[in-house]
């Protein structure tokens, strides 16, 4: 009972969160993937950027805090979010968990998307993230993967995102 504060910061020390994001792909539309545009024959349909990585990690962190998701968070009703940059969405989350007492620790990607092929735009998504969440380049892993040719992803039906993201306490 006594050292029951101790027990809860040693509880309290890292989260881990998951997130993913989905959008239909569309000819002529631009791409955006962490908040770097990437030279593509498609984008994501989307009020929004429809820019799944952001997406995907807003989820993450949001779940990891215990809170609900970037719907909620975000009603497309409320007039304050219309337009709204996924960059904006990112910092709002990092407000809102740091309210908390969560920052970013360590984050995991997976994309998925037929064309075009990822691994040159690899690190300049590691360094936007890097910017984005002041975390280091080295603690932000990024894959891609293609659909084989088959399914909605191989044919290029849509882009997908998943998210694992690790949070740390900011309290002592
Ligand atoms: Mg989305």
């Amino acid at each position: 009972m006594s050292n029951s504060s101790e027990e809860s910061a040693v509880v309290r020390q890292t989260r881990v969160g998951i997130g993913t994001d989905r959008h239909r792909l569309e000819v002529g539309r631009p791409l955006m993937l962490a908040a770097v545009a990437i030279p593509s024959p498609h984008g994501p349909v989307a009020h929004s950027d429809g820019d799944v990585i952001l997406h995907a990690l807003s989820d993450a962190m949001l779940g990891a805090a215990g809170c609900e998701d970037i719907g909620a968070m975000f009603e497309d009703t409320d007039p304050r979010w219309k337009n709204l940059a996924s960059r904006q969405i990112v910092d709002e989350v990092l407000k809102k968990i740091g309210k908390l007492g969560w920052k970013p620790l360590n984050i995991d990607l997976v994309v998925h998307l037929e064309k075009p092929k990822l691994a040159e735009h690899r690190d300049s998504i590691r360094q936007s993230l890097s910017e984005m969440l002041s975390i280091e380049p080295a603690a932000i892993g990024m894959k891609a993967k293609t659909g084989e040719g088959v399914g909605p992803v191989g044919e290029s039906l849509v882009i997908e995102a998943l998210a694992v993201v690790q949070l740390m306490s900011t309290e002592e």
